[in-house]
């Protein structure tokens, strides 16, 4: 076997989730919320799916996805986009392989910043590219010009960026985004812009995608998820945008991932896209509350917790805490001893993975949220 996946572990999100089931502990390791998605959603989904084609629908997408996808960036970010700067699949995972396979080439270097999401190493590897580790430095998180451009090569092909950020929470300012273009430009690098969570923003942030930056619309390929815009994670419907030139060879790319993606709830994401705008702020709202409510708690029970300005995720450095064990230690036994599964942050990186910190989702109901600090309250004293 291809020793890429004989040697590769499970993914530590399944591994936390399958932890989480085997001990009865509360899941707060694996990025998804328990609440948040309109209802109206599912009513188009299942509609759809009573009343509309179950067959093959066309590879890069439902027509009616692809130009909603375009006219949510164009009223969000001020684009000028079209259905054919879209092609539609199966989750951001998918979107992230097609785009890596369609770039990459053997023996190609491409940069990712660490922490970074668990799937870009690997597949980069898989295309027979060289992953090149920057890693951003704990508690700020900072993207670097020197850091950056120093990793360059003659071989750099690309570079992914996570904005914002998972798993730290963390939304790169334009000034950090400003860093990205000039690195790319200098050196004529695709930017594979992972962008999923675009909308999750709080304290009244707003986003701005890197292909609006001076130069970047024609050589970056932003990744977008449906999962992560609408609260249904298990949906996996997601997207890659790019200039016409560039989205067609991703269409080739995704033609022999998936071909194509449940017609169906590609409707209702149209759907769901085009009625409106209303839900996102009381969506940014709710998951703030839950931030906050988190933060609180571990607080007032001896955390020290990290700033986290964006997605459902929060920080919590386990050193700083006064817990001396490494996080891999901590996450199983807070899972095994405690009642409480998390995500440690050494997943996220291969060389100088920090292993003082953990990752929490807080986008749960109040009483998921009570219940995991105070199964982290016990896990703490485990260890005091
Ligand atoms: N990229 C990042 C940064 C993510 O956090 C996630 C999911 N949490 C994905 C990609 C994958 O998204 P999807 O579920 O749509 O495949
Ligand atoms: N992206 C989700 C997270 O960060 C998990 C995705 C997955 O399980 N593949 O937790």
């Amino acid at each position: 076997m291809n020793p890429l996946y004989e040697q590769m572990p499970v993914s530590v999100f399944e591994r936390m989730s399958l932890a989480a089931a085997k001990f009865g502990a509360v899941n707060l390791g694996q990025g998804f919320p328990d609440f948040g998605w309109p209802d109206e959603i599912l009513e188009a989904a299942a509609r759809a799916l009573k009343d509309s084609s179950n067959q093959y629908p066309p590879s890069r997408g439902l027509p009616a996805l692809r130009e909603a996808v375009a006219a949510h960036y164009n009223r969000h970010f001020g684009q000028e986009l079209a259905a054919e700067h879209v092609c539609v699949t199966s989750g951001a995972t998918e979107a992230l392989s097609a785009a890596i396979l369609a770039t990459v080439q053997p023996a190609d270097e491409v940069i990712i910043l660490t922490p970074a999401y668990d799937s870009y190493a690997p597949t980069i590897r898989r295309a027979g590219g060289v992953p090149v580790e920057v890693a951003l430095k704990p508690p700020e998180w900072r993207i670097d010009y020197d850091a950056l451009s120093t990793a360059v090569t003659s071989n750099t092909r690309a570079i992914i960026v996570n904005n914002p950020h998972n798993p730290t929470g963390r939304k790169f300012g334009k000034d950090e985004l400003a860093v990205i273009a000039a690195v790319a430009e200098i050196s004529d690098l695709i930017v594979i812009s992972d962008e999923v969570w675009e909308h999750v923003l709080l304290d009244g942030r707003s986003f701005t995608s890197l292909a609006t930056l001076p130069g970047m619309e024609e050589r970056t390929i932003k990744v977008g998820s449906a999962g992560k815009i609408f609260s249904l994670t298990g949906w996996k419907v997601g997207w890659m945008v790019a200039a016409p030139g560039l989205a067609n060879v991703l269409a080739r790319a995704h033609q022999f991932l998936t071909f194509s993606t449940v017609p169906n709830l590609q409707a209702a994401v149209a759907f769901g896209l085009s009625k409106g705008d209303e839900w996102i702020e009381p969506m940014r709202e709710r998951f703030q509350r839950a931030r906050d409510r988190m933060s609180k708690g571990l607080r007032e029970g001896g955390y020290a917790v990290l700033d986290s300005a964006s997605t459902y995720f929060l920080c919590v450095d386990l050193a700083a805490s006064g817990i001396g064990v490494d996080d891999e230690s901590f996450a199983m036994a807070a899972a095994e001893r405690a009642g409480v599964a998390v995500v440690p942050l050494s997943a996220f990186a291969e060389q100088n993975a920090p292993r003082h910190l953990v990752r929490l989702c807080f986008g749960k109901k109040d009483e998921t949220i009570d219940a995991g600090v105070a199964a982290m309250i016990k896990a703490k004293g485990l260890f005091g």
